[in-house]
């Protein structure tokens, strides 16, 4: 960075950032108000919320979601019909969750944001842990993060039923959105679907990205500059997942493409719109949508259940 560079939006004070991808140069004031600006672009771009939602924001404790939390409450002032909670799924991850547990709670209490917590243990009989350490999943040729990802979901959507939710916020980031959909390609999955986008229907709680078009690390920035404490500990079994190596593929490839990340979700979504979607029905004991007779949730439940018992 030169002495003399200045701001490019404010053109007066010294930068902290620079964003390659649109060649800016950032202070820390101009940098945050950004990322709100482009959060609420986002929502109107994609139509994600509505005036009167009632919006369950899926905390974990970690610096995306509670960043989210924070940039939500912010935009929401100036909707008073609208509510937001924030609700923490315990898988019951030993040594990592009660930290994260913690920080999400008393975070959400200083913004004085209703705070919800369901765990895996009592929604399903059996902690992430127990299932991961039972031998269950070697059997089953299926790792632990796909069991966590499962049942958050369905964790999720319970926790949203039960606060009346009309919409659930995820923090999930531009390069989390396109990793999961270079994961779904490479798994050869048939029912290709937009990620994090309000897509309404009779069972469902639509599920929206608010982070969609925001890099990962432009969010990390946010929450360090706000000073919003997060937990830095890792999960145990994050080593283990295909998105791991997913992810290290596309900062490989994003140092040197800086607008990679942005033009495969432009193109990816234009291919999908042009995709004919296949019919969904329900899940035969949950009621939830499913493109099988029975959802990969309830399918795994009862096998990880005859597992432990075994
Ligand atoms: Fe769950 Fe895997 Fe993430 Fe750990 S790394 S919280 S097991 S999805
Ligand atoms: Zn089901």
């Amino acid at each position: 960075m030169l002495e003399a560079q200045k701001c490019s939006l404010c053109k007066e004070r010294q930068p902290i950032y620079h964003r390659r991808y649109s060649g800016e140069w950032l202070c820390e004031r101009c940098f945050k108000l950004s990322i709100i600006e482009r959060v609420k672009r986002t929502i109107s771009r994609y139509e994600l919320l509505r005036y009167d939602d009632r919006i369950a924001v899926a905390v974990s404790g970690g610096k995306d979601s509670l960043s989210l939390l924070e940039i939500l409450q912010r935009i929401e002032r100036d909707f008073p019909h609208a509510k937001l909670f924030a609700v923490t799924i315990d898988e019951g991850i030993e040594g990592y969750r009660t930290e994260c547990l913690a920080v999400a709670e008393s975070f959400s209490r200083s913004l004085g944001i209703p705070f919800l917590s369901l765990s895996f243990k009592e929604l399903f009989g059996f902690t992430l842990t127990e299932a991961a350490e039972s031998k269950v999943l070697e059997r089953l040729g299926i790792n632990p993060c796909t069991v966590c990802g499962v049942f958050r979901r369905k964790a999720l959507t319970i926790a949203a039923r039960r606060l009346k939710a009309t919409v659930i916020a995820t923090a999930h980031t531009l390069d989390d959105v396109v990793q999961t959909y270079l994961l779904n390609l490479l798994k050869g999955e048939g029912n290709l679907k937009p990620v994090g986008l309000r897509r309404e229907g009779e069972a469902v709680i639509p599920r929206i990205a608010p982070f969609r078009t925001t890099l990962q690390r432009e969010v990390a920035l946010y929450a360090y500059l706000r000073k919003i404490p997060f937990q830095v500990r890792t999960c145990p079994y994050t080593r283990t997942s295909m998105r791991d190596r997913v992810r290290s593929f596309l900062n490989w490839y994003a140092a040197n493409r800086p607008e990679a990340l942005y033009a495969f979700l432009n193109r990816f979504e234009q291919l999908l719109k042009d995709l004919e979607q296949p019919a969904e029905s329900v899940c035969e004991i949950c009621g939830e949508p499913t493109s099988r007779r029975i959802c990969r949730a309830c399918e795994l439940e009862q096998l990880i259940k005859e597992g432990l018992k075994a």
